[in-house]
């Protein structure tokens, strides 16, 4: 598609934010173009492991203790409303992407973890009236095929999907919607004019009323005031050849999405094709060739630490991606001089992104950004400047969070 010179909404990414996002501004007449530095889908949203989560990366204490009530309550909402989003977006637009309501299970790695699961299934039925299933010890071997946990956290909202076929749906969506999508086009930087924005990318230049940024774990030189907030983090997956039917039924009964309770967590599920999906922060930096293959190795040991009964299943593919951190672990919506954003999933990008993307694009459109609670939320930059363009920071942050996993 040649670049068009004026729109009204320029968005920057193509991922499930950023053609959320599209969709709904182009549904509501907005002339949109979606930039895109490679092309659509091409960062995390395509690369993850397809689970459709409820909940934040932060659980319910915290979230409580650290926004009160009202606030906790409205951000737990949101995830959940996500996650019916996605199912109503898969629906509406006939997205064929394998994705079926078979509920996330949460697996505690220590016995402690076990008995923080127990409150914490109490507090979110209390608080926030969302209900879940303990599964001790005795009882989990018909949710996993594995002695290695000391029992689970069950809940049956959460889903799961094939994420390149559901950016790719979105994509299409967006298209048919009127949104217009040009790879190739890597915003180099942003700039005032008068009321309106300039971008000039590597394909040519575009004037916008109004600017999204949906660019997550790439964010990168074109908006310094989102890359001082975010931390980029590795995450790498390995999957299994397809496993004769008996044993994918012994690994996972119930066929639900797993993560365990450790900082450096392994998440792992059955493909619709019966392959195990391991992944895992194994390198903790963004991806590359080598750290793909080093990553490969140390989930294989993982997978087999879990599943010993794989000792001889093939690894078929490997894989990284980039996601991203804010520092407080909370994903972020709004404004920064006058420049929109949504970011900061923290792995739970999935769900959330096309929420926050549908979200912002809505308030783009009529100006109300409040009804949003992630806007409400104070975006902080690095504490001591600490930031991605330091080369130290990601090392020192891979070693406080195993030391967090040694002594928590
Ligand atoms: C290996 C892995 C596993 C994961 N597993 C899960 C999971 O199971 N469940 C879950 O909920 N979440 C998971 N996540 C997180 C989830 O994938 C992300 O949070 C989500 O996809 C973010 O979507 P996005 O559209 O915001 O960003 P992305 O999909 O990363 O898209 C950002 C896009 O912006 C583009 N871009 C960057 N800068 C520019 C620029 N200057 N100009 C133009 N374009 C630019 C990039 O090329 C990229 O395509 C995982 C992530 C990874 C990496």
């Amino acid at each position: 598609m040649p670049l068009p010179s004026r729109v009204d909404v320029a968005v920057v990414g193509a991922g499930i934010t950023g053609l959320s996002a599209a969709l709904g501004l182009a549904r509501r007449g907005a002339r949109v173009a979606v930039l895109e530095t490679y092309a659509a889908g091409w960062g995390a949203s395509s690369r993850n492991g397809g689970m459709v989560l409820t909940g934040l990366k932060l659980d319910a204490a915290t979230l409580l203790g650290r926004y009160g009530r009202e606030l906790a309550r409205e951000l737990f909402r949101a995830s959940v409303e996500s996650v019916d989003l996605v199912e109503e977006l898969v629906r509406a637009e006939g997205i064929d992407c394998d994705f079926r309501r078979c509920g996330h299970l949460a697996l505690a790695s220590k016995p402690g973890h076990y008995a923080g699961f127990e409150r914490g299934a109490e507090l979110l039925a209390r608080e926030f009236s969302h209900g879940t299933r303990l599964v001790p010890r005795a009882a989990l071997r018909d949710e996993i095929g594995s002695g290695l946990y000391h029992g689970g956290m069950l809940d049956e909202a959460s889903g799961g999907i094939n994420p390149a076929r559901y950016v790719a749906g979105l994509a299409r969506a967006a298209q048919v919607a009127g949104a217009t999508l040009h790879g190739n086009a890597r915003v180099q930087r942003l700039e005032r004019l008068g009321a309106r924005w300039r971008l000039p990318t590597t394909r040519g230049v575009v004037e916008a009323g109004e600017v999204l940024v949906a660019t997550s774990g790439y964010t990168g030189p074109a908006t310094p005031a989102l890359r001082r907030r975010l931390l980029p983090v590795g995450s790498y997956i390995i999957t299994t050849e397809s496993l004769p039917a008996a044993l994918a039924r012994e690994l996972s009964p119930t066929g639900r999405m797993m993560y365990d309770s450790r900082h450096f967590l392994h998440y792992f599920r059955l493909t619709p094709d019966r392959r195990l999906l391991i992944g895992g922060r194994a390198r903790f930096v963004p991806e590359n060739a080598r750290t793909v293959r080093a990553s490969a190795a140390v989930l294989q040991q993982g997978m087999l630490a879990i599943y010993p009964q794989l000792r001889d299943a093939r690894v078929e593919y490997a894989w990284g991606g980039t996601l991203d951190f804010a520092f407080d672990t909370m994903p972020h919506a709004g404004s920064i001089d006058g420049c929109h954003y949504a970011l900061g999933y923290a792995g739970h990008g999935v769900a959330l992104a096309t929420y926050l993307g549908m979200k912002m694009g809505a308030a783009i459109g009529t100006g109300e950004f409040g009804a949003n609670p992630f806007t409400r939320l104070p975006f902080r930059g690095a504490p001591f400047g600490l930031h991605i363009g330091k080369d130290w920071v990601l090392p020192l942050v891979a070693a406080w969070y195993k030391l967090l996993d040694w002594v928590d």
